[in-house]
């Protein structure tokens, strides 16, 4: 029985960790408090002697194999970027969402409608806690979805904090604490693509509370990216911009940022890379490929959000959401634009798995090397 002291030597020791938390919600003993995710974000050991030995960290880690067919059978995944049973571009209806929102609104939209509909008792998001730092969050009223949409940096509270190592990463798993506590049965969850392949192998092996999240939104992910002092000014440089005159930060096929005055800087990705959380450069989903529905920016207009249904679940809330909390973009003029803008992400995702083959194989010749 593998157990966390082999998680730790083969996801942790590799640095192929990124941090989902999955392993210390599910631990059997966490009750008792043998495992505990550390002010950095790393599992770790609370009490050794706690541990009951069950494996059930190891199994439950999206980086270790088992489970994977079993997975990808349960959300019906082809290649080469997941399911793909509609491409479109959405916003919010309501102007208010869509001034709050990263992108269109269309998540924050499409959860305000499960929620107004009586579909869902909750939705695992994230919120902003500080100025600069976002943290998981189980919403149960339509305020606190509506407070949880977008991306923002606000600097109107200075900079100090900002320095300190901002991570755009929220270990959204950990909620699965709160939803069990609270016992709600009908929930949505909001994350990246890991958290969602996270969720997804936790249904697959059918742990409870998993058939408690009804549908699964994920994001469009190029990487999570940590701000300490050094990134910050280099960023600064290369962008041309002063961070206290930043509104809000996105990433699409570009880093943006948008200041205060509206005006608009982009840094390519690629320049990003020194900034990049080290787990990331090993993950090959850009395009959310296990969830219901997945939403980015990248293809859309500015203002609008990139949605991809992938399964029948998704697919039926999408619909039933339009023309209620949802805008379609109007396709009549331009009828092959949905398919230009899966050609962009399926090249987005191409050049993500092909980074993350590299970086796997370079990671097997060094293990190999150093146990030579
Ligand atoms: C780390 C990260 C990287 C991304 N990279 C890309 C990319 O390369 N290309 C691309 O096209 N799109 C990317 N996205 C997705 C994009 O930024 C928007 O989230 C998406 O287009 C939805 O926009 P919206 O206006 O519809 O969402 P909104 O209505 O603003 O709702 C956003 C939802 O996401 C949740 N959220 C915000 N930050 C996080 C986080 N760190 N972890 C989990 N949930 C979060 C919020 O709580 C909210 O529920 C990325 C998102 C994140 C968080
Ligand atoms: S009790 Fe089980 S799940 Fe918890 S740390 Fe030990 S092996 Fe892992
Ligand atoms: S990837 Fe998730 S489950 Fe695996 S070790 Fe890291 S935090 Fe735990
Ligand atoms: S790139 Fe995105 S999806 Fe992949 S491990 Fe990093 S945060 Fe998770």
């Amino acid at each position: 029985m593998k157990t966390f002291e082999d998680l730790i030597q083969d996801v942790q020791e590799p640095g192929l960790c990124h941090r989902c938390g999955g392993c210390v919600t599910f631990c059997t003993a966490i009750n008792y408090g043998a495992l505990e995710l550390s002010e950095e974000g790393v599992p770790q050991f609370a009490d050794r002697e706690k541990c009951i030995e069950c494996g059930m960290c190891y199994s439950i880690c999206p980086e270790i194999d088992e489970f994977q067919e079993e997975t990808k059978k349960l959300i019906g995944w082809e290649p080469p970027m997941g399911r793909v049973l509609e491409t479109s571009v959405a916003r919010a209806k309501n102007p208010d969402i869509r001034d709050r929102a990263t992108d269109g609104g269309a998540v924050t939209a499409l959860l305000l409608h499960l929620f107004d509909r009586g579909h869902i008792d909750g939705a695992i998001v994230t919120r902003q806690t500080g100025p600069f730092q976002r943290e998981p969050w189980m919403a149960t009223t339509r305020q606190e979805i509506l407070e949880a949409a977008g991306f923002f940096i606000d600097s109107s509270h200075g900079m100090d904090h900002f320095g300190k190592g901002y991570s755009t990463f929220s270990p959204s798993v950990s909620e699965f604490r709160s939803l069990m506590q609270k016992g709600l049965r009908r929930v949505a969850m909001v994350g990246t693509p890991c958290q969602i392949k996270a969720v997804r192998k936790i249904e697959a092996m059918s742990i409870v509370p998993s058939d408690s999240i009804r549908y699964c939104l994920g994001l469009f992910c190029s990487g999570n990216f940590i701000f300490d002092d050094e990134a910050k000014n280099k960023l600064a440089a290369a962008g041309k911009f002063k961070w206290e005159d930043v509104y809000k930060i996105n990433i699409k096929d570009q880093f943006i940022v948008i200041l205060n005055t509206g005006e608009t800087k982009t840094i390519p990705l690629d320049q990003l890379d020194f900034m990049k959380r080290y787990a990331c450069r090993y993950c090959p989903d850009y395009a959310s490929e296990y969830a219901d529905i997945s939403f980015g920016g990248i293809g859309a207009q500015e203002g609008w959000t990139t949605v991809i249904a992938r399964t029948p679940e998704g697919r039926a809330i999408y619909h039933d959401a339009q023309g209620k909390t949802l805008e379609i973009y109007d396709f009549k003029p331009r009828p092959d634009y949905p398919a230009q803008i899966q050609t962009k992400v399926r090249d987005a995702s191409n050049r993500k798995k092909r980074y993350s083959e590299k970086m796997h194989d370079e990671l097997v010749k060094s293990r190999a090397e150093s146990s030579s």
